[in-house]
């Protein structure tokens, strides 16, 4: 069976659990979300989430359980939103344990405080989308010498929303929209 982990260990987790099941239900897959806490329940899974939370919180637990190992060893696909942007990050204005899964280096609450988290169309994949941003980071450069990675999306001429090989990261929370269209775009990516 074809499993998405939401990893759970905080943050908006429930909420990209939610959503996932649907985007798999719309694609009619056999499949299932589920939450993921230890290395070896991550182990079973055939693309992870990381939701938006406390990077620093989800970083720590992470790497004391050994997940970023078990991510790498097994090639699993992650899509970071958030929090989960700043953990797939190579580089990030914190000192912070974070996984270097993407060439990409993040700046972390770029977009200012939690009163000023806001909700503003962005377009991506050719549509145009509701991005939700709280205390969002913002992805400060990438390596173009990569020929895996691709821009998906840009807000106020940011780059919000960017993809190398089969990870995927975004500053915003898809999560928190009805629309799925974004999770079943990341269950493509890693089913193909
Ligand atoms: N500011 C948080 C961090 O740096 C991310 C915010 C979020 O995920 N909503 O970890």
């Amino acid at each position: 069976m074809f499993i998405i982990g939401i990893l759970n260990l905080q943050g908006a987790v429930s909420e990209h659990y939610d959503i996932t099941q649907k985007a798999l239900e719309n694609l009619n897959i056999d499949g299932e979300a589920r939450l993921v806490r230890y290395a070896d329940e991550v182990e079973d899974c055939d693309g992870i989430i990381i939701s938006g939370g406390e990077s620093t919180v989800i970083g720590k637990i992470l790497f004391e359980r050994g997940i970023d190992k078990v991510i790498k060893n097994n090639n699993i696909p992650v899509f970071g939103t958030c929090a989960g942007m700043i953990l797939l990050s190579s580089k990030t204005d914190y000192d912070q344990p974070i996984m270097s899964l993407m060439d990409i280096e993040v700046g972390r609450n770029a977009f200012g405080r939690q009163k000023d988290s806001f909700e503003d169309t962005i377009n991506i994949l050719g549509y145009e989308y509701p991005g939700v941003f709280i205390r969002a980071p913002i992805l400060k450069s990438y390596d173009d010498s990569k020929e895996d990675i691709e821009v998906l999306a840009e807000y106020d001429s940011k780059i919000v929303a960017i993809k190398q090989g089969k990870n995927l990261a975004m500053s915003f929370h898809p999560e928190l929209t009805e629309d799925t269209r974004i999770h079943e775009y990341f269950i493509n990516l890693i089913k193909n």
